[in-house]
C-alpha cells in the first residue's frame, strides 16, 4: 500500500497516464482501450467467449474511512473489495465503464469475466452497484449507460431494492456476499440464474 500523499503527486506529475494506459500482464489480449461517448471505455479486438477472464483488478490498494477521501483518480477508477478498501490496476480493467445492464462481471473480488458471447467491436461493461457499497457518486451524479434497465444513478448496493440485489445475486462480488448481505437473499432465491437466462460460469 502507497500512501495516498504520494500518489497523488505520482497522478498529477502524469496527465496521459488514463490515454496510455496499457495491458497488465494477465489481461487478455482479445481487448484494447478507446475514446467513446464516456472519454474511454473497453473494447472487444475480435469475440470471446461467455465465461472468459478479460482483466483484474490486481493494483495498488488503498484503504479510507470512505471512498469521497480518495484521490479522484482512485475513487473513480479502483475496485472496493472491503468495508474501507479499495484496490486499483495495473493494467485496463480500471476503464471499463460501467453498465445496469453488462456483458460482465466481476468473479470474487478482482476478475472481470464475460457473462455472454461479446462480439468484436462491442464496448465491454460491468455494474459497479455489485462491488461498491460506499459513498463513491458517477460523476455527474447521472448513469450514462442507456441500457433498457438503466437506474438513472449508480447507486452503492445498499440502496439498490430487495428485488435488484435478489436479481442481481449471481455476479455479485464475493466480499458483499461474505458480508450475509447476498446470503441471506439466496435462502429466498432458488432460481439464481438471472431473467436474461444467462448462466454464469463459476459464480
Ligand atoms: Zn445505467
Amino acid at each position: 500500500m502507497i500512501p495516498l500523499k504520494d500518489y497523488i503527486s505520482r497522478f498529477r506529475s502524469d496527465s496521459s497516464k488514463e490515454s496510455s494506459q496499457s495491458l497488465a500482464k494477465n489481461d487478455s489480449l482479445k481487448i484494447s482501450v478507446h475514446p467513446c461517448r464516456l472519454g474511454l471505455g473497453v473494447f472487444a479486438i475480435e469475440d470471446i467467449a461467455a465465461g472468459e477472464y478479460v482483466a483484474g483488478f490486481y493494483g495498488e490498494i488503498y484503504s479510507a474511512g470512505r471512498a469521497s477521501l480518495l484521490p479522484m483518480a482512485v475513487a473513480n477508477h479502483a475496485i472496493q473489495f472491503s468495508a474501507h478498501v479499495w484496490r486499483d490496476s495495473f493494467g485496463i480493467a480500471r476503464l471499463f465503464n460501467h453498465s445496469c445492464e453488462p456483458n460482465c462481471y466481476i468473479k470474487g473480488d478482482f476478475d472481470i469475466v464475460t457473462l455472454r458471447h461479446i462480439a468484436a467491436g462491442e464496448e465491454l461493461t460491468w455494474d459497479y452497484s455489485t462491488t461498491e457499497n460506499c459513498d463513491w457518486v458517477v460523476p455527474g451524479k447521472t448513469c450514462l449507460c442507456r441500457s433498457n434497465r438503466c437506474r438513472g444513478t449508480i447507486p452503492p448496493y445498499r440502496h439498490l431494492s430487495h428485488s435488484e440485489q435478489v436479481t442481481i445475486a449471481p455476479r455479485t462480488s464475493d466480499w458483499l456476499r461474505s458480508a450475509g448481505a447476498v446470503t441471506s437473499l439466496q435462502k429466498k432465491t432458488p432460481d439464481r440464474v438471472p431473467k436474461s437466462g444467462l448462466r454464469l460460469s463459476g459464480a
